[in-house]
């Protein structure tokens, strides 16, 4: 079969869909395919880790669109369907049962798959990821005849789900191989506080602590064996240690990249007509002092979007979206604005101890980054402060009787 589309989308998750309907709302006439693998429709992945694991919403309220508003928009769902290679040259892709697509121009928006333990016993019954609404049923199956379950990885992932499966009774067991958990994403002051809310909900937070093996009996995974030799009995093994982005055939075809694909500031890859948006876009974000980084965030999937869909259409911006983040454990809702990474001070806005505190990152003075933990006016008001790099003196940061919007340098009002 060869069917052709104006403008081809492969990955139907937040970036995809956001792509489509994008291109609808700025008039776009042509021919609208998008290709995933997965078999529903474009739905919300963030209620994966957090009220669906939970089971208080149900898979319907996750779907990004109903099912009509694509039939509406005449975008054509292709689900159920991986694309294994690119051509380039005659622009087309093929699919896993051969069937060759041709497009115009192609938005490549795959995000990417659950990286994998390389220890023996990854690949055991019992042994789940957190990525897609197949792994989180598959774990839900289990989850009547589970006890304790062990978590690797104390990512924002790993520790939602620990909450949530603490919250249900589990007797839940983190294991972090650095020193403090949500490393790679937040200071140290935000890691102890998640540390000791864990701990203060009945979740064992091992830091620094790696992993063996999966030990098993009868194919099913029976515990976690630590580097100490220590064996961690569970019915259940959560691996939350990142992803992988998905984008071998683009890389296959030629395309610049490494971890991820590289775009410029407008979503383009280094193939011509092909565009790539979402956790698999590796780009100079500004952000980032224009240091190349991916984003795992629904944020930069939807402005990625509407950057690539500027350009396709010819009306290009280049990507210059705030970055923003939340994350929901217990009865904490973590909002977070620009990234931290490089921080060279931080400045503690509110009592920890109280549950609503506010952590400001500061670079050479200049606010980089919020972490809020039920803070929402100081995160909605410093939002401000980190879309301008403000200059502000760090004892007014620190005053709550100050807000953070009267810091806001006058000439960006
Ligand atoms: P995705 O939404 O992952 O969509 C990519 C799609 O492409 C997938 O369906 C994939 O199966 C498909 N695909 C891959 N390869 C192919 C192929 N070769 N052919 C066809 N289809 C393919 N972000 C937040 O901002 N806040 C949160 O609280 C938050 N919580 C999260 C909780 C969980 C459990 C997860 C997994 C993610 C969470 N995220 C959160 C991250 C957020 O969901 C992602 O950043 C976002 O989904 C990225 O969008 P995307 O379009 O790049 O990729």
């Amino acid at each position: 079969m060869t069917d052709r589309f104006d403008i081809l989308i492969v990955g139907a998750g937040h970036g995809g869909a956001q792509a489509a309907i994008a291109l609808r709302q700025r008039k776009f006439n042509g021919s609208i395919g998008i290709i995933g693998e997965e078999p529903e429709l474009p739905y919300e992945r963030p209620p994966l880790s957090k009220d669906y694991l939970a089971g208080d919403k149900p898979f319907e309220r996750l779907l990004v669109r109903p099912a009509a508003f694509w039939e509406e928009r005449v975008v054509a769902l292709l689900t159920g369907r991986r694309v294994v290679a690119v051509d380039p040259a005659v622009q087309a892709v093929t699919c896993e049962d051969g069937a060759t697509i041709a497009y115009g121009t192609l938005v490549w928006a795959t995000g990417g798959h659950a990286r994998r333990l390389s220890c023996t016993g990854h690949d055991l019954a019992g042994v789940h990821s957190v990525r897609s609404r197949a792994d989180v049923d598959r774990l839900l199956v289990e989850l009547p005849d589970t006890r304790r379950v062990v978590v690797i990885g104390g990512g924002y992932i790993g520790l939602e789900a620990a909450a949530v499966l603490s919250k249900l009774g589990k007797q839940v067991t983190v294991l972090e191989a650095q020193d403090r958990v949500l490393a790679r994403v937040a200071g140290e002051p935000l890691s102890r506080f998640y540390e000791t809310e864990h701990r203060a909900h009945g979740v064992d937070v091992r830091l620094g602590t790696s992993v063996t093996c999966i030990e098993e009996a009868a194919g099913r995974a029976t515990g976690v064996r630590l580097a100490s030799g220590e064996v961690l009995p569970a019915e259940m093994v959560i691996i939350g240690i990142g992803i992988v982005p998905a984008v071998e055939p683009l890389m296959a075809a030629g395309a610049r990249g490494g971890n991820g694909v590289a775009v410029d500031a407008h979503c383009r890859t280094s193939l011509p007509h092909i565009y790539a948006i979402g956790d698999c876009a590796l780009h100079a974000n500004p952000f980032a002092d224009g240091l190349p980084i991916r984003l795992e965030s629904v944020q930069n999937a939807h402005d990625m979007a509407a950057t690539a869909v500027r350009a396709i259409l010819g009306e290009p911006a280049p990507y210059h979206a705030v970055p923003w983040f939340w994350s929901n454990q217990y009865d904490l809702k973590l909002q977070t604005v620009g990234l931290s990474a490089g921080h060279d001070a931080v400045v503690t806005r509110g009592d920890p101890a109280a549950r609503s505190f506010a952590l400001i990152y500061l670079r050479e003075g200049r606010v980089v980054a919020l972490d809020c933990v039920n803070a929402t006016r100081d995160y909605v008001q410093g939002r401000a402060l980190v879309a301008v790099s403000a200059m502000v003196d760090p004892a007014a940061l620190a005053d709550i009787g100050t807000p953070l919007k009267s810091l806001v340098p006058i000439a960006s009002h």
